[in-house]
């Protein structure tokens, strides 16, 4: 339910600007994935009538891309061999292998992060002013195992045409690194805005983590007007179709809407 209603309100939001809406499987983590879940989330979005209006993109398709990317950064870049332990209760990298500039076996890939004050106009939290050099510090674009980090991924994807970023509040940490990167490469910067995710009772976000109960494609009408009602919208009770509701949404949606805050998560709403 929380993923349906971010996806629920970005389709919304983009498609009242005439935009188009995309869909990006950032599944560069392969250790970590389900084979089957991504076959499952875009099952469960076109059953809502959510579909993307360009083929569907996948990050593990994009290695060429983050390569390059990387070698454009390189003058930023150093490597890290700290251990986990060793960083371990500090709030930011310290800086320790900032002069490591040529390879070592077996080390992570970090950016040197100088001026990382970051200001910019949420659409839907306002102005916001991040200084991610005391924040986060060097963070990591490649890691230890080869793997590129989810953040220069992101902001070498969305450098790639994406001109408006709709999601929840718990992105809202990467957003800062995530436009650090894209300034330095060169990218333009998408808009952003950031809404409150979905949370159960005792403030926790609905995620797999926390066991959120996984949504029904049978009850897909249900499940958008369900969306929609955290949103803030009552859709009327004779739209009942996917279609119609999605039409309706369409109309009546508006970010400005959106309560600060959604109400608690519950299993079944009446
Ligand atoms: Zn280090």
């Amino acid at each position: 339910m929380g993923s349906l209603i971010t996806a629920l309100a970005s389709y919304c939001d983009i498609k009242q600007a005439g935009g188009q809406w995309l869909v990006r499987i950032d599944d560069l983590d392969p250790p970590r994935q389900d084979p089957n879940a991504v076959a499952s989330i875009i099952r469960s979005l076109t059953v809502h009538g959510l579909q993307s209006d360009r083929p569907i993109e996948f990050q593990s398709n994009h290695a060429t891309h983050y390569d390059a990317a990387l070698k454009k950064l390189q003058p930023h870049l150093f490597y890290c061999r700290c251990s986990r332990r060793q960083l371990r209760g500090l709030g930011r990298y310290p800086g320790t292998c900032r002069n490591q500039k040529t390879f070592v076996e077996n080390s992570a890939v970090r950016i040197n992060m100088q001026d990382g004050e970051q200001s910019f106009d949420d659409g839907f939290l306002g102005p916001l002013n991040i200084d991610l050099a005391t924040q986060l510090g060097d963070f990591i674009v490649r890691r230890r195992d080869g793997l590129i980090a989810y953040n220069l991924a992101t902001a070498v994807d969305d450098g790639r045409g994406i001109t408006h970023v709709l999601r929840g509040q718990d992105l809202l940490p990467v957003t800062a690194p995530q436009r650090y990167l894209m300034t330095l490469l060169n990218l333009p910067l998408p808009e952003y805005a950031h809404i409150p995710c979905l949370e159960f009772e005792d403030g926790s976000k609905l995620s797999k983590q926390t066991h959120a109960p996984a949504l029904k494609d049978e009850t897909a009408a249900q499940n958008l007007v369900d969306a929609l009602w955290y949103l803030g919208f009552s859709v009327p009770e004779d739209t009942k179709s996917v279609p119609l509701i999605l039409n309706w949404a369409l109309e009546h949606f508006n970010p400005a809407a959106i309560p600060k805050r959604l109400p608690k998560y519950r299993s079944s709403r009446v």
